[in-house]
């Protein structure tokens, strides 16, 4: 069987470069004769693999020195839990913004830990939950004694992203980017922390990603576990417990990889592309569409509706039939979305452009 394009929101497509490298690499690992999953994590070698994948990371977004990247386990749904643990602490108050179902998520985990307060929700009706944009600024209710402000840079049921920086009046402000992190150039240094699970746009699940300023470590709630305490793990440099040291590994390689095309402004450009390609045939479409605002669409997971739903199954199945595969909307959504990560070339977004014409074109 060829390699199919691979539109799954995640655990998603990897680039096969980096997978034909582990492959070559599975059973010995540069003479080392054996797998980097064999490997003590405390050993020089997995130590220098470890070593390789941060300074890539670092490199690849400028981050700061003042600033800690942890290698932690849980996902983004963990850190919903972990990121008040550690963080609210330090006024008992935080403020979040929801734009959909991640952002929603995250605001009632984090209210066991502390007081919650919702600067805004972009749910149309107010209720239903479905975000189809980002409520404008001038409507939020920001809390000057915060400890942190929390958005998701990237809804990746709903498709809904941000093309900028939100402004949270001086409180710190903390983003889930699991599904856009990596995706484009990033100035960190506007950030108090910023986490993601790995299975979008990183590597294989199991591991997540944190990026957090130092001085907004020492504020843990007393009964934070010390495997999620990010000022232990801070000190520990990521092996307070065994961390997921395979999914390092092809993260570093897939941090290598990035590198080798240009880096983030190279992938914005290439993402950007692909957004632009899948978008303007949506918008030129009587068949298929797209609901989301415009200075709000995500150029990584896009949602998309047949005008028929009766013929959902008949589009998905001649999709896979040419290779394009996981397209299904998500469960609470319907419809459909591809998911075009980093990973994705401009090939797949083509060849799904060039099949959503013809399907159109069968329904006249
Ligand atoms: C996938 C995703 C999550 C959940 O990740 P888990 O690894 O299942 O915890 C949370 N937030 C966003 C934005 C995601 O894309």
């Amino acid at each position: 069987m060829p390699r199919v394009f691979n539109f799954s929101p995640g655990p998603a497509a990897l680039p096969e470069t980096v997978l034909r490298q582990a492959a070559e690499e599975m059973l010995d690992w540069h003479g080392t004769g054996m797998s980097v999953m064999e490997m003590s994590h405390r050993g020089k070698e997995f130590m220098g693999i470890f070593d390789e994948a941060e300074g890539l990371l670092r490199e690849l977004m400028g981050v700061p020195s003042n600033y800690k990247v942890l290698f932690m386990q849980g996902g983004a749904i963990g850190e919903n839990a972990i990121v008040p643990m550690n963080l609210i602490g330090r006024t008992g108050r935080a403020d979040y913004l929801i734009t959909g179902d991640w952002s929603r998520k995250s605001a009632k985990e984090a209210g066991r830990y502390g007081l919650v307060s919702v600067v805004a929700d972009s749910a149309e009706p107010p209720g239903s939950g479905r975000c189809l944009g980002i409520t404008p600024r001038a409507q939020w209710k920001l809390d000057a004694g915060a400890a942190y402000f929390h958005y998701c840079s990237n809804e990746t049921i709903g498709g809904v992203q941000f093309h900028h920086i939100p402004d949270a009046g001086g409180v710190p402000l903390v983003a889930d980017m699991s599904s856009d992190i990596l995706s484009r150039p990033l100035d960190v240094s506007r950030f108090g922390l910023i986490y993601g699970g790995a299975q979008k746009n990183i590597g294989p699940s199991g591991l997540t990603l944190v990026i957090v300023r130092d001085d907004m470590l020492g504020y843990a709630l007393p009964a934070t576990p010390d495997a999620f305490n990010y000022r232990i793990q801070a000190e520990a440099g990521s092996m307070y417990n065994t961390p997921a040291t395979y999914a390092i590994y092809i993260a570093g390689l897939v941090f290598r990889w990035i590198q080798a095309q240009g880096g983030l402004p190279a992938m914005a450009e290439r993402n950007e592309a692909k957004a632009k390609l899948l978008y303007d045939f949506l918008d030129s479409s009587r068949f298929f569409s797209n609901p989301i605002a415009r200075d709000a669409r995500s150029q990584m997971n896009v949602p998309f509706w047949l005008k028929d739903p009766g013929q959902d199954e008949a589009f998905l199945a001649g999709a896979q039939a040419r290779g394009l595969v996981q397209l299904k909307g998500h469960r609470s959504v319907g419809g459909m979305r591809a998911s075009i990560y980093n990973a994705m070339p401009l090939e797949g977004v083509q060849a799904l452009v060039a099949y959503m014409k013809d399907f159109e074109a069968s329904q006249a």
